[in-house]
């Protein structure tokens, strides 16, 4: 099994012509709703990849906690080990204009308050095959997982994301650490003491590092991108269950990378993530 541990939101996207200024009032056009997250979509690109997943996270009291859990329970995703906490779930307001740019406030609420883990929680990550693990929940408790997986001999994947200071003591707990570029160039040689070292390239496919230092490239699979939004967590979550079932580092990152490809072929990010069919059926073209 694989343990997530990590964000959820409600993304509430708004189109308008153009946006406000400070202060000023416009007229939108359309309004939706979309579960996101980090946590969540890397929890269900896991799923959707054939392993039995649990999340560890925290959802509020409100009506987007409801609805949030029952997209991940329809999702096959376990739900057990998500909290709830007295207040608001976590938010992403969207703002989309006609450019397609966009502006985005996350109010981290509930994700803010996953704190100290439960014993049921660390029973389950003793137990799980990898620990999966994104830097939308506060670090402290990233690095107290980290800490419990290592000592039970759990591999540990970091998605550091989004770049942000981290304790120390947390890279030489990891095994794989899945970036981007832009991460890549933040955390800089902190990553010279993780085992496994993939970062992500967007359409020219990734790059990985193994213990041995040795590096080599994986090309991207050719698709039709429609969306691009939800590929990094794809490919983690993907990643992630390859390697909780014991296949080995460079067909688990060929799968990663099939499942990006995949997920950029779907508008939205929550639920674009392939099946393990649709991805073995790529990887034979
Ligand atoms: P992030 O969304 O975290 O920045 P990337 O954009 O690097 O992550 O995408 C993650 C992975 O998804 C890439 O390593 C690649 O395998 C796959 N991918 C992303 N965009 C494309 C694309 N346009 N064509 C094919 N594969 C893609």
């Amino acid at each position: 099994p694989v343990v997530v541990l990590g964000s959820l939101n409600m993304d509430l996207i708004g189109r308008t012509v153009r946006f406000p200024e400070a202060g000023q009032t416009v007229l939108g056009s359309t309004f939706s709703t979309a579960p996101g997250g980090k946590g969540g979509n890397q929890a269900v690109a896991a799923a959707r990849a054939g392993a039995t997943v649990r999340l560890v996270a925290a959802l509020g009291d409100d009506a987007f906690a409801v609805e949030l859990r029952t997209h991940l329970q329809a999702a096959g995703v376990r739900t057990e080990l998500v909290r709830t906490v007295p207040g608001a779930s976590g938010v992403a307001m969207i703002t989309v204009d006609d450019t397609a740019e966009n502006t985005i406030v996350v109010l981290p609420g509930a994700n803010g308050r996953l704190d100290a883990l439960d014993t049921a929680t660390t029973a389950a990550i003793g137990r799980a095959g990898v620990l999966l693990a994104q830097l939308e929940v506060p670090p402290a408790t990233v690095l107290a997982a980290a800490r419990t997986a290592r000592e039970a001999g759990v591999p540990v994947i970091l998605n550091p994301s989004p770049a942000i200071d981290v304790p120390a003591e947390l890279w030489p707990l990891v095994s794989v650490v899945v970036v981007n570029e832009t991460e890549a160039a933040v955390y800089g040689n902190h990553l010279d003491a993780v085992d496994h070292l993939i970062t992500t390239l967007g359409a020219r496919g990734c790059t990985v590092r193994g213990p041995g230092g040795e590096v080599h490239a994986v090309e991207a699979f050719a698709v039709e991108p429609v969306d691009t939004t939800g590929a990094g967590d794809a490919f983690a979550g993907t990643l992630a269950a390859a390697w909780a079932a014991g296949v080995e580092p460079a067909q688990a990152v060929r799968r990663a990378c099939a499942a990006g490809a995949l997920a950029t072929t779907v508008p939205g990010a929550g639920t674009s993530a392939p099946t393990s069919s649709e991805v073995d059926a790529l990887l034979a073209h």
